[in-house]
């Protein structure tokens, strides 16, 4: 018998990256998670050697910021240090969220999500292909260009291209 959809059948998928900072990329990528998915766990990856262009509380503020209309329900965000596959089942979620731009891409995503899901089967790779105008976009670019004192505001919202400049003026 069909049963009424509480919250226990809420499908809910963790997005892992740097988002340092966070990218039109991105941004692309957790939109077309946020259309399939009812709820989309932003995980940024903080580790301790790495010095980052953003705190993770200002990561956290720019993607919370540059989607409007969600509710804390449908996102949310969260740091973790450990392996994405143990943050994404401490988040409560079924599946894992990544972009593919490229070949490249695709052959080190695959290596990722078949060794995840040899360790928790339970969780499964969910893939969305980057939308033409941000292929060719990566943060790490993005920082350099920055640093450089190059425009970046083509390739990140409008809100990270504002914090970037008062981090390089
Ligand atoms: P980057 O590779 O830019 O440093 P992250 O490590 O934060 O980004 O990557 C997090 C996820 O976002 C990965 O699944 C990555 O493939 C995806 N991603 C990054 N940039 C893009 C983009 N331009 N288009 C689509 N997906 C992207």
């Amino acid at each position: 018998m069909p049963h009424a959809r509480g919250q226990d059948d809420m499908t809910r998928a963790f997005y892992p990256g740097s988002f340092d900072p966070m990218t039109n990329g991105h941004l692309d990528i957790l939109r077309q998670a946020l259309a399939v998915f009812d709820a989309v766990i932003v995980g940024i990856g903080v580790h301790p050697g790495k010095t980052p262009m953003f705190s993770f509380d200002e990561r956290a503020r720019l993607i919370a910021n540059c989607v409007g209309g969600t509710s804390e329900a449908e996102l949310h965000v969260v740091a973790f240090d450990n392996l994405a596959v143990d943050a994404a089942v401490n988040a409560g979620a079924t599946a894992i969220v990544r972009g593919l731009r490229d070949g490249t891409d695709l052959n080190y995503e695959m290596q990722m999500s078949g060794m995840n899901g040899v360790m928790r089967p339970e969780v499964t790779t969910v893939f969305f292909p980057a939308s033409p105008a941000t292929r060719p976009i990566t943060a790490t670019l993005v920082r350099q260009i920055a640093r450089m004192g190059g425009d970046v505001s083509a390739f990140v919202p409008a809100n990270v291209a504002e914090a970037i400049r008062g981090k390089t003026a």
